[in-house]
């Protein structure tokens, strides 16, 4: 059975205990909108807060340790997250891979600690401008997203989700083509079909992020593939992160 769209909010650094009130919005109306799963990431810091607020919307962390324990100075382990309420982690997100260096093997590791204690996960990919330009996009997301991924899924194909997030496009106002969201995102399927099998890697949803709005929502989430949406700006506040749920809705409506 498909899965329900999926939309994740990734405040980033972004949020103080005073934006509660927006967390608190966004899940009371998620409880009225239940053919869409709705989630937030908020930073680490208000995971507990958000996830005590929360009564329908999944909770989760923007990035956690592939270490399990010990003399990691600043970081934070995906066992800690879990503890605070966090039900998923995103991993692999371009401002981790770019601002502090994370290979892809780096993020197969983290995608490895999170399963083990239970976490779903969101696996980012996505290609600079130049790539794209020099034609090569959908070469070099499939090659970081092959040896980004976990190896086996062992059944936990529900508690992976992969984002398509062109660098490009993120925190730009530009956005992909519905036409090149939907090649993308039936190049990763075929690789996910490849690694887990038709069954399990047909039912890992593909999000697509990078600047998705309440009036661009409905084409991008319409295309051919895409399971969702994880959304950075637009999320910051409940109106216009709803207008985005909306739009998911009402594409399920239609
Ligand atoms: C993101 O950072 O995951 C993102 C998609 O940001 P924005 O929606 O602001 O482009």
């Amino acid at each position: 059975m498909a899965l329900r769209p999926y939309i994740v909010g990734n405040w980033k650094m972004n949020g103080t205990r005073s934006m509660l009130a927006e967390a608190r919005a966004i899940d009371r109306s998620a409880q009225r909108l239940m053919k869409v799963e709705v989630a937030l990431a908020p930073p680490f810091t208000l995971i507990h807060a958000v996830h005590k607020e929360a009564e329908q919307i999944g909770v989760g962390a923007q990035d956690c340790s592939a270490e399990l324990d010990g003399a990691f100075t600043g970081d934070v382990s995906a066992a800690m997250i879990a503890d605070a309420g966090a039900k998923f982690v995103i991993l692999g997100h371009s401002e981790r891979r770019q601002g502090h260096g994370e290979s892809d093997a780096l993020i197969r590791a983290k995608t490895e600690a999170a399963l083990a204690v239970g976490l779903k996960l969101i696996v980012c990919c996505g290609e600079t401008e130049q790539t794209r330009d020099a034609g090569q996009a959908e070469q070099f997301v499939v090659d970081q997203l092959a040896a980004s991924l976990p190896e086996l899924l062992d059944g936990a194909s529900e508690r992976l989700s992969v984002a398509y997030e062109p660098i490009w496009a993120i925190g730009t106002g530009r956005t992909a083509s519905v036409a090149d969201v939907a090649a993308m995102h039936r190049a990763i399927r075929a690789l996910l079909v490849d690694r887990y099998g038709d069954e399990e890697g047909g039912s890992v949803r593909i999000l697509y992020g990078g600047s998705v709005k309440p009036d661009n929502a409905r084409d991008l989430l319409g295309a051919d593939e895409v399971g969702g949406a994880l959304v950075g700006g637009a999320s910051l506040t409940a109106e216009s992160f709803l207008g985005i749920v909306m739009a998911a809705v009402d594409l399920q409506d239609a």
